[in-house]
């Protein structure tokens, strides 16, 4: 619960980030805490995120209808890592990509591992 709650601006993020994309399903979880949104597409992944599938914002998984077996899997890894390290994730995540690249990324190599979701032309975003 308190990464749940140091996680929450990251959350609303991903809660107005999906409301914009007009989600036609919502689910929430606990144990960890997530929302899952269903929406056809997010007009706003374009350029690097241009064949993204499914993501993760804070503590909302956003599925596109080009979600692919173990997407989700590995969006709950993401999960758990933010759970990991509350509010701090993201600047972890991205200095790794800075630094490594998108797939080289060890919180990306661990969830494309563990899940074997598909790494190719339609990445996934975090
Ligand atoms: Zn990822």
């Amino acid at each position: 619960m308190i990464a749940f709650i140091l996680n929450s601006p990251y959350t609303l993020l991903g809660i107005i980030s999906v409301l914009v994309c007009f989600p036609y399903s919502v689910n929430f979880h606990q144990n960890p805490y997530y929302f899952i949104f269903k929406v056809r597409k997010c007009w706003w992944a374009k350029f690097h995120f241009k064949y993204m599938r499914a993501c993760c914002i804070g503590h909302v998984i956003i599925l596109t209808d080009k979600t692919l077996k173990n997407d989700l899997k590995h969006e709950l890894i993401h999960i758990k890592q933010q759970e990991k390290y509350p509010f701090i994730f993201w600047f972890l995540y991205y200095w790794e990509t800075y630094k490594k690249g998108y797939r080289k990324n060890r919180f990306e190599d661990e969830a494309y591992t563990i899940s074997k979701s598909y790494y190719g032309k339609n990445v996934i975003l975090v």
